[in-house]
């Protein structure tokens, strides 16, 4: 296998649970890449594609407001534009009822994999069932946002409407400004991503797999697929390989003879350590598109989207937004002691990720590109590569998530 992320680990925790040999080949140390520092929700109701009719429409602003959640480095731009003009073309009411179905489908059943993941790893107070509660600033971004809330509702995730009063009582220390909300019941989040990645990674070793710190240069072929792997550190022979490399996913499966149309979608976290908050539940805005969730090492707020491409350096002044509305939303938060970080989701124009086998190599699987989702989807997607490799019937239908799609 490679890759040491939430993915590859918990696709790694699954095979071996099946009896499979497994050495996970990773360039990071696991949970130490995108899977470091996400928000950390588990929430099943995230069933809405990136692409909604009418995004174009709201580029502008986003691009335009000092506290908007998406930048484009203009020297990006030429770059990134195929994968702009196909995530555009994505936006259509019939791709959007698709991609809600397919998303739905994947992550039904994410806080009880990892309940159970984590009871086996010793870990279980990483994982916790909660609501959350979604703030809006005005009655018109309530409203904004109804067509979101329908895709939910329509595929069977519950939600209740909330008035400024009770919001108050949910999260008394949210400033006063919220007027509109929802409640989502029945979700959970992960108190500490990293350390759930890395416990779970020591767990499978204690169950006798094997995790390679090495970088995968080159992908050796011939008859039947897959020979080998070629590392910085040798050559790793291969029965049966599965890619679960994140954003870079998209090179390691040209090296297999399939171009995948993916771009790191750059997010940021600012996490407090002593914030001064007791906070009972996550938080997001869903205009800014963010996240303010519990975490065991203080509170953290997550969000953003940069496209400049995997390899540049990190611009912290996206953090900074963070920042500024974290003040906002918490007045009170204290700020002294803080750290930022920035992560590259694997981001697929259509917002579903590729899970299944290769349409190339016979012995190949691939399971990446899980963009805003990878951490509630991680599970559920390595449970479905497990049933894939022991013949067994899948759960739920593979064919949104082919890898031949584009
Ligand atoms: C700010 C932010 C907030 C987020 N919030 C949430 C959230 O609340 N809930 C949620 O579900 N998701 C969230 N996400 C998304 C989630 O974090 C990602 O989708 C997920 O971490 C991707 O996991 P992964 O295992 O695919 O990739 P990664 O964690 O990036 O792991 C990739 C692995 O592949 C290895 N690798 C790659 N190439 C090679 C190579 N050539 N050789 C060897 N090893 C290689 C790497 O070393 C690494 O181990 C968030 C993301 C960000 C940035």
């Amino acid at each position: 296998m490679i890759g040491a992320g939430i993915v590859g680990i918990t696709t790694a925790a699954y095979l071996r649970r099946d009896g499979h040999d497994v050495t996970v080949v990773t360039m990071h140390p696991p949970g130490e890449y995108c899977s470091f520092g996400n928000a950390g929700m588990l929430n099943p109701s995230s069933c809405v594609p990136q692409a909604m009719p009418g995004v174009l429409a709201k580029v502008p602003g986003y691009l335009s407001d000092p506290l908007g959640p998406l930048t484009i480095r203009p020297s990006y731009l030429v770059k990134a534009l195929p994968w702009f003009v196909r995530f555009v073309l994505n936006a259509k009411e019939r791709q959007v009822e698709h991609a809600a179905d397919a998303l739905r489908a994947l992550i039904k059943p994410p806080v009880e994999c990892y309940e159970d993941l984590a009871r086996r790893a010793a870990c279980s107070d990483l994982v916790r069932r909660s609501p959350y509660l979604v703030a809006y600033e005005s009655e018109q971004g309530f409203r904004a946002d109804a067509r979101a809330w329908n895709l939910r509702r329509e595929r069977g995730v519950e939600t209740q409407e909330v008035d400024a009063a009770r919001i108050r009582e949910l999260v008394p220390q949210l400033a006063p400004i919220y007027v509109r909300g929802r409640l989502v019941p029945d979700q959970g989040y992960v108190a500490n991503p990293e350390r759930l990645t890395k416990a779970l990674a020591a767990q499978l070793e204690k169950d006798g797999g094997t995790i390679l710190k090495r970088k995968v240069l080159d992908i050796e072929l011939g008859e039947g697929g897959v020979k080998a792997l070629r590392t910085d550190a040798g050559r790793v022979p291969v029965e049966t390989l599965i890619v679960c490399g994140g954003v870079h996913s998209g090179e390691l499966s040209a090296m297999l003879g399939e171009r995948v149309p993916l771009e790191a979608e750059r997010g940021y976290h600012v996490t407090y350590s002593d914030p001064g908050l007791q906070l009972p539940m996550p938080v997001s805005l869903s205009d800014a598109k963010l996240f303010v969730t519990p975490m065991e090492m203080g509170v953290r707020i997550a969000g953003q989207a940069e496209f400049a491409g995997i390899y540049a350096e990190p611009n912290y002044q996206r953090a900074e937004v963070l920042e500024r509305h974290m003040k906002r939303m918490f007045p009170g938060v204290h700020s002294a002691d803080k750290t930022q970080w920035m992560g590259r989701r694997p981001s697929t124009p259509d917002s579903l990720p590729v899970i299944g086998p290769s349409a190339q190599q016979a012995n190949v699987y691939y399971a990446f590109g899980h963009g805003h989702i990878g951490l509630c989807a991680g599970a559920p997607t390595g449970r479905l590569i497990a049933d894939l490799v022991a013949g067994r019937k899948p759960g739920i239908d593979l064919a949104p998530y082919r890898v031949d799609r584009f």
